[in-house]
């Protein structure tokens, strides 16, 4: 196997770089490379992670994984990209060169997760795209693509229905069924589902700072990952309670109906019955209780707090109209 200008032989565990293959936005860019290839033969498992930069969990759970890896006991090869998008990181953007530009429609829309399988001749993102895909990713057995969303809503992984089988073995405490087919629209995830390779997304909130329950959701998700493939031996671990919804689930959106405080009463992860009070928003003059937001359902509270161009301006302070809270009908695993 070739990465980059290095071959890889078994045995091998080591660090390079690919870069692009040309100057772009008056860049050339490179990124860095992980790579444990075992011993013995086996699948090829691709990790991509940091294509958007406050999402920076993933790159921890990356090195952890890869630290523990010991090429004499694995049948395969690891390879990551911890850092896909080392632009919009030093940044500490989500895009490069503007990250409020996926928001607005005048505007050249930068987002890495939309340009795959990237372009030789493209912009600095496009050949990042296109240097990943070929370097990396075109040559693996199965591809993870790890996010990391706000804090304010549960931590997903998804696959399609294809292979629903590796979302459900990441071991989160829910995943998604989702349907590639057709929609053709540049995310790593559906250009892996267009060329044949089986791939999985995860999101690892919380954004912008690296946090202990993100990363170790990443080990975990990778690790069982590379059990499943026979690259690791070891022992899956499921969470007994784990639940799943299919991409065209039943949610219901809850709304405030006046402006105020909106102060959590349950968290994102607990499971609520109808009736139950999920949040109360407090009026700013009185600082009454002017409304109680109840669970219309039985389901899983998936998210509580307003989400305002994501992470970028997320608030307490809530306007009538504004979407309070998730919840989801969920299925048993
Ligand atoms: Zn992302």
């Amino acid at each position: 196997m070739q990465v980059g200008t290095l071959e890889v032989k078994p045995g091998m565990k080591t660090r390079g770089f690919l870069e692009t293959p040309g100057y772009a936005n008056a860049l050339k860019a490179r990124v860095p490379v992980l790579i444990a290839a075992g011993e013995k033969p086996g699948p090829t498992l691709s990790v991509v992670t940091g294509q958007h930069g406050r999402e920076l969990n993933g790159m921890e759970a990356v090195r952890r994984v890869f630290d523990q890896l010991e090429p004499a006991t694995m049948s395969g090869t690891f390879l990551a990209v911890p850092v896909a998008n080392p632009l919009a990181v030093r940044l500490r953007q989500q895009d490069f060169s503007d990250e409020l530009a996926r928001y607005l429609s005048t505007c050249r829309n930068t987002n890495m997760n939309r340009v795959w399988p990237g372009n030789a001749e493209g912009n600095v993102i496009e050949q990042l795209a296109y240097t990943i895909w070929n370097g990396i990713v075109a040559q693996a057995d199965c591809a993870v693509d790890l996010h990391g969303w706000t804090d304010l809503s549960l931590g997903l992984v998804w696959a399609d229905e294809r292979e629903r089988e590796l979302a459900r073995v990441f071991g989160y405490g829910i995943y998604m069924v989702s349907q590639y087919a057709g929609r053709h629209n540049h995310n790593l995830d559906t250009t892996c589902y267009d060329n044949g390779i089986p791939s999985v997304t995860a999101e690892l909130p919380p954004q912008n700072v690296v946090h202990e329950d993100g990363i170790c959701m990443g080990v975990r998700g990778l690790t069982n990952l590379l059990i499943h493939l026979g690259i690791v031996e070891g022992t899956v671990e499921i969470p007994e309670d784990q639940v799943y919804i299919m991409s065209d689930h039943v949610e219901y959106q809850l709304q405030a109906e006046c402006e105020g405080l909106l102060v959590p009463v349950l968290k994102k992860g607990d499971m609520v019955a109808e009736g139950d009070l999920i949040a109360q928003i407090v009026s700013l003059e009185t600082m009454e209780v002017a409304q109680e937001v109840r669970s219309p359902a039985q389901g899983l509270l998936y998210n509580v707090g307003f989400l305002r161009m994501e992470a970028l301006a997320h608030s307490s302070i809530l306007f009538g109209g504004e979407t309070v809270a998730l919840v989801k009908e969920v299925l048993k695993a």
